[in-house]
């Protein structure tokens, strides 16, 4: 059996969310601080010049650095396909992030303050389970776009507390990249 070796970065960021369909205290907006771990393995029928057999790393932990602090700090949505065209939206970090369709989002986004608010919509229920999947596309996009596609987004593991998290894996790396990021998740 082959060994499977990853590389894993931690970040923390801060976001407030509800969930609306909640039948307790999660229906109320909220806070946390979410922990997050991103781990990424190198496609092992990669043959071309980073392999790992060649430079002894999965990747440089500053490519996978570099694609997270941009999704979660800056807001940068990468269009899989269009080389250095990123669009920016609304960074995660100090987010409040909504359903689009919860009636709050229309409250906050017609309020005085929209302006200084970083309202991220979403087309889904804002759960760790379901950031967690659009996490995992949106650095699989980041990387594509840097033109790694050598580097497989794995695992994504979200905690909202100390106790509570999700984790979303993608299970056999072997299958192709379109397959990868073919999981979900969009943002309006
Ligand atoms: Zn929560």
């Amino acid at each position: 059996m082959q060994t499977r070796i990853s590389i894993n970065k931690q970040v923390s960021f801060e976001a407030a969310h509800r969930l609306r369909l909640h039948k307790g205290k999660c229906k109320s907006l909220h806070g946390h601080t979410y922990k997050l771990i991103v781990s990424a393995e190198q496609d092992p029928s990669y043959s071309g010049a980073h392999r790992r057999e060649e430079t002894g790393m999965v990747a440089d932990f500053g490519v996978l650095s570099k694609v997270i602090k941009q999704v979660i700090f800056e807001g940068f949505v990468f269009i899989a396909g269009s080389k250095f065209a990123p669009t920016i939206s609304v960074p995660f970090d100090h987010a409040i992030i909504l359903n689009a369709k919860d009636p709050l989002t229309s409250v906050l986004e017609h309020s005085d303050c929209a302006k200084d608010l970083n309202l991220c919509k979403l087309l889904f229920e804002p759960t760790a389970e379901n950031m967690a999947i659009l996490l995992m596309r949106r650095f699989q996009d980041g990387l594509f776009n840097y033109e790694r596609k050598d580097i497989l987004i794995t695992k994504i593991s979200l905690w909202e507390t100390e106790t509570n998290f999700a984790i979303v894996e993608a299970k056999d790396i072997e299958i192709k990249n379109t397959k990868i990021r073919d999981i979900g998740g969009e943002i309006v």
